[in-house]
């Protein structure tokens, strides 16, 4: 799977152009190999699905609140964004954790909520380079695991997708080493299994996302704990075809 996070970017017509783009140059027989997701802003998500109906490209939003309804200012509910066309949505994204404080316990009730309405999550998980350098990476991810996946049955956890995203390497230029990256994946799969069972965590699909380009895509793509990849940056243009390519070639 190859799912690009388009942030703050792009208007309602530059995403609508772009989405375009993207149907043209992402060829069946690759969709074939790989799942697309693309999750523009709330604001353009209408655009986007409207220009990839009849396509094989999945649109996911970015963030979601837990509610269908209420008094609620300024959040989008899954149903409307499922109204709007979404099949996917990103969950706890490490911009949502750091900017807007969204704790482990609200990841948790978005996740319940979004598998109730049959919405695809797709749930961030990460360690800041504070934490990394401090040693507590694993701690840190299992504190996201547990407390974020709580109350989720087998049956649901087949229906979720995890990125594994170091806080450090988003936005940044700086790529973990596919042996961080390894390493990381290798230990949220051990911590999958041993709360769902080996065959749960080899069914579970685990993206990595930081920093991802075509130049550093491949190897870590060719991981057998990297399912994929979550993109931001090189989501936004021409690139991202070039992504979906190199994770066909290893499909
Ligand atoms: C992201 O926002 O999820 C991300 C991985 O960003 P970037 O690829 O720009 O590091």
């Amino acid at each position: 799977m190859v799912a690009g996070n388009w942030k703050m970017n792009k208007t309602p017509a530059e995403s609508r152009l772009f989405a375009g783009k993207l149907a043209d140059e992402i060829s069946d027989e690759l969709l074939s190999q790989v799942d697309v997701v693309v999750c523009p802003s709330t604001s353009c998500i209408d655009a986007v699905t409207e220009v990839l109906r009849g396509t094989r490209i999945f649109t996911g939003a970015q963030n979601v609140f837990y509610e269908d309804f209420g008094a609620y200012t300024g959040e989008t509910s899954g149903l409307m964004i499922k109204d709007l066309g979404c099949s996917h949505v990103i969950i706890g994204h490490s911009e949502r954790r750091q900017v807007f404080g969204e704790t482990n316990e609200e990841v948790n009730k978005k996740l319940h909520y979004v598998l109730g309405i049959d919405l695809i999550p797709i749930v961030c998980i990460g360690e800041t380079l504070e934490e990394r350098e401090n040693g507590e990476m694993e701690n840190v991810l299992e504190r996201q695991i547990r407390e974020g996946l709580r109350g989720i049955s087998h049956k649901e956890l087949d229906q979720i997708i995890i990125a594994y995203e170091p806080v450090w390497a988003i936005g940044t230029g700086v790529v973990a080493t596919p042996e961080q990256a390894d390493e990381a994946m290798g230990f949220v799969r051990g911590l999958i299994a041993e709360l769902y069972g080996k065959d749960a965590a080899e069914r579970c699909r685990i993206l990595y996302g930081g920093s991802i380009k075509p130049g550093n895509f491949d190897e870590l793509v060719s991981l057998e704990n990297i399912d994929g990849g979550l993109v931001g940056g090189a989501s936004l243009d021409e690139s991202f075809v070039e992504l979906v390519k190199i994770a066909a070639k290893h499909s």
